[in-house]
């Protein structure tokens, strides 16, 4: 297992809309064991192949960080959702700023996937759990939680990252890291 180098907003494979998986093997269950390393290692609730460069249909999740078993969905799709939608605070490992932001999400949702063992599941969540899942299939679509935010702290959050990457590729230019 390997922790896997994410990919950080604005990074244009971000926007990418995740393919299906077809087939299961052992290269979807090596996939699976280095994002959930990755997730807990940046301290995530959820992470999507998307944000690690894989183009395909598949979440992790684990709200309880490691108390539970995580949550495994493979090419998971919405069948149902509560019409009301409520304030989610959020925040992305892909979008690397302090704040966290609210968004309206589906309070509760339930989703239709295939687990590990190719094996169609099917899923009630509410509150957290919805709000974590809509979050990560969003990025299987080439979604960001700040699109849905106004332009004007969408610009902030764009100019924010990028004070942060011109200050890296100046330390890099110097030699003050390697
Ligand atoms: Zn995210």
């Amino acid at each position: 297992m390997s922790i896997m180098k994410l990919l950080y907003f604005p990074n244009k494979k971000l926007r990418k809309i995740a393919k299906s998986i077809k087939k299961i093997d052992d290269n979807i269950q090596l996939l699976v064991n280095n994002m959930l390393k990755t997730m807990y290692f940046y301290n995530g609730i959820g992470l999507a192949a998307t944000q690690i460069g894989i183009n395909k249909k598949i979440i992790v999740i684990d709200i309880t960080m490691g108390k539970n078993n995580p949550l495994i969905l493979i090419n998971p799709t919405i069948i149902a959702f509560d019409k009301s939608k409520i304030n989610s605070k959020e925040g992305c490992l892909s979008v690397p700023v302090k704040q966290q932001y609210y968004i309206l999400r589906y309070k509760k949702i339930k989703i239709r996937a295939k687990n590990l063992m190719n094996e169609n599941i099917e899923l009630e969540a509410k509150y957290l759990l919805s709000f974590c899942i809509q979050h990560e299939m969003d990025h299987l679509n080439g979604i960001l939680f700040i699109d849905y935010l106004s332009n004007l702290k969408y610009q902030r959050i764009y100019d924010k990252i990028n004070k942060i990457n011109k200050k890296i590729i100046f330390i890099k230019k110097h030699n003050y890291i390697k």
